[in-house]
């Protein structure tokens, strides 16, 4: 997970708060805690927001009753460790596993899956459908311009229309069998098993469209926004067949977008 400050990751665990007795932000290059939230203590929240560390795992130790999760977090860059203590496991283990597995794969922007799910998720969706007769569809799709946005508007606009433009896809998803992603910056990816190409062909153009038709009303004056797709379709016998092929091919897709104008489904 990559927060670009303190508070906004502080912002994104606060569901966490009903099912643990400590949660810890620790910047592990300079040993300190960044922010600490003791149950019986209170919200203590360290001054120093300068951060730093390295790689920790997604572990659940010892003591008998007491439930401990180290999460690695990059805080503006910088490495720090998520620590979630809580004492009476039997009383939260499940769902506390559950809301960390949330947690672990959702990006906190846009509330889509983030790119850690997508490595694990993406192989799987392929393997499965080499194995069986049933397609698989990928929307990989850019927002067109979008540096010129934050630029003219700033990030914090920028990043409402992250978030709009998020909705606008599960809108559209909603009643479909797959996920969509954040694969990065103002990167997504859709991912449809079991639609063919042409039913897929639809949906993309439905989402161009309905980015395009849309008005951001966060500032005034109101803001356009366009995006480019790149569009996808795998099944059994496709030529490609790993998970670096299949990104390559999108990305492929989507410069030619770009290249010839933007606003594009390119099939
Ligand atoms: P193009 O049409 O070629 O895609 O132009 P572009 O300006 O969109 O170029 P590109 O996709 O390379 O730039 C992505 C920009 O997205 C860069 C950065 O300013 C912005 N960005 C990335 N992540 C975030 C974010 O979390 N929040 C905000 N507000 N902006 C972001
Ligand atoms: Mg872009």
């Amino acid at each position: 997970m990559n927060y670009k400050n303190l508070n906004q990751a502080i912002a994104s665990l606060q569901m966490l708060h009903n099912f643990y007795s400590t949660i810890r932000i620790y910047d592990t290059g300079y040993n300190r805690i960044l922010y600490e939230n003791k149950k019986s203590n209170g919200l203590k929240e360290a001054a120093e927001t300068t951060l730093f560390f390295q790689e920790a795992a997604f572990c659940i130790p010892k003591q008998k009753d007491t439930l401990e999760i180290y999460i690695p977090l990059s805080i503006n860059g910088q490495p720090c460790r998520l620590e979630l203590i809580q004492r009476n496991k039997k009383e939260y283990g499940d769902d506390v596993l559950h809301s960390m597995q949330e947690l672990i794969i959702t990006d906190s922007l846009t509330n889509l899956y983030n790119r850690r799910f997508i490595d694990e998720q993406l192989p799987k969706d392929l393997e499965k459908t080499y194995q069986s007769n049933n397609p698989l569809s990928l929307i990989y799709i850019d927002i067109d311009y979008f540096k010129e946005i934050n630029d003219h508007y700033g990030h914090i606009i920028g990043d409402l229309i992250l978030k709009e433009i998020a909705s606008t896809f599960l809108q559209i998803l909603w009643r479909k069998n797959g996920w969509a992603a954040r694969y990065g910056g103002d990167e997504f990816l859709l991912c449809l098993p079991g639609i063919s190409r042409k039913s897929s062909i639809k949906i993309a153009n439905r989402i161009r469209l309905a980015v395009e038709e849309k008005t951001f009303y966060s500032v005034n004056p109101v803001i356009k926004i366009t995006c480019s797709l790149g569009l996808l379709t795998v099944h059994k016998s496709s030529n490609v067949h790993t998970v670096n092929e299949v990104i390559e091919l999108l990305d492929r897709k989507l410069y030619q977008a770009k290249k010839e104008g933007r606003n594009k489904v390119i099939l």
